[in-house]
């Protein structure tokens, strides 16, 4: 094509497309691809100067394929006006109370397209005339968020209907393109039996732990080879002494509104004095998304999944 070639390549099994080089990768259904396959043709794209990739997908689960993506992007969303009032916002499916500036919505008893602001309904003409407006401007990735609701032949019957007959994540992947995180997906059995290991950890390295804090505490203990301990207690001195006896580098634990372990835990994991070992500190840290500390010797993300639970953060 005008000197030019387009080679159309899969993903799945091997392929003669490693040995091509490319000045722009287009792939489709990014999260439905062998991902490790995607990574090669990567580095197909080293011998050029203008190393394109275009990236398109229904989203599968957080952080995985496209949505990795989307979150490095400047996340344009799609910006439509309420013709009753003018008030100009993205439209998702979920009312949104008490925010400063909630997007539009679809009224499940009404069935209809609503204004977050009026309430009105938000015509068809409404919904298709619109702008992109990047949530982060000025990212070098350029991502753009498509769901069925942008659709101005669809209407609000129609998706209110498939959101009551399909699965949940089948309404996220596909009709609101967004990632969906579902228990059974994300870790199962087969996950879990893979990373079993029969070796036994040597316990060299420097090791962390985690703990739910409650009424009944669980611990996890492990450090780069992986977990070697876990278990639960009701007594913060359990939990003191396994500090001691493994010689904790970080512990991490949650505030939670149990007041009576409250002022024990705070003891044991909020000063320093009462539970540094000879390597570390311990901190106690709030639990909510993105907070970020540093220690001396950790740099840490606190990334709550309720899938997975407190112990796997740590
Ligand atoms: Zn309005």
């Amino acid at each position: 094509m005008g000197g030019s070639f387009i080679w159309y390549l899969g993903t799945i099994g091997k392929s003669k497309g490693i040995m091509l080089s490319s000045d722009l990768n287009i792939h489709d259904e990014v999260d439905r691809s062998d991902l490790k396959t995607l990574d090669t043709y990567k580095s197909r794209l080293a011998a050029s100067d203008f190393k394109g990739e275009w990236i398109f997908s229904n989203p599968s689960q957080p952080n995985i394929g496209v949505d990795r993506y989307w979150k490095l992007s400047d996340q344009k969303h799609w910006f439509i006006k309420c013709s009753h009032c003018g008030y100009e916002r993205y439209l998702t499916y979920w009312k949104k109370e008490g925010v400063k500036r909630p997007p539009h919505y679809v009224d499940e008893d009404r069935e209809i397209f609503a204004c977050g602001k009026c309430h009105k309904e938000l015509s068809d003409e409404d919904r298709r005339v619109g702008r992109w407006v990047a949530k982060y401007p000025g990212r070098e990735i350029s991502g753009y968020w498509i769901t069925q609701l942008m659709c101005a032949w669809i209407s609000a019957k129609e998706i209110i209907n498939t959101k009551k007959t399909t699965t949940t994540e089948y309404f996220y992947n596909f009709v609101m393109g967004m990632p969906y995180a579902s228990k059974d997906v994300s870790i199962d059995r087969g996950v879990i039996s893979r990373n079993m290991t029969g070796e036994k950890n040597p316990m060299t390295k420097p090791c962390a732990m985690g703990v739910d804090n409650g009424v009944l505490k669980h611990y996890v203990i492990g450090n780069e080879d992986g977990i070697f301990a876990y278990g639960a207690t009701e007594k913060w001195s359990d939990i003191e002494r396994l500090l001691k006896r493994y010689d904790i580098m970080l512990a991490l634990s949650m505030r939670t509104p149990i007041l009576r372990t409250q002022r024990s835990s705070n003891r044991l994991i909020g000063e320093r004095s009462s539970l540094a070992t000879s390597k570390g500190i311990g901190i106690i840290w709030e639990s909510y998304n993105g907070a970020r500390t540093r220690t001396s010797a950790w740099s840490i993300r606190i990334e709550t999944r309720p899938w997975i639970g407190w112990s796997m953060i740590s």
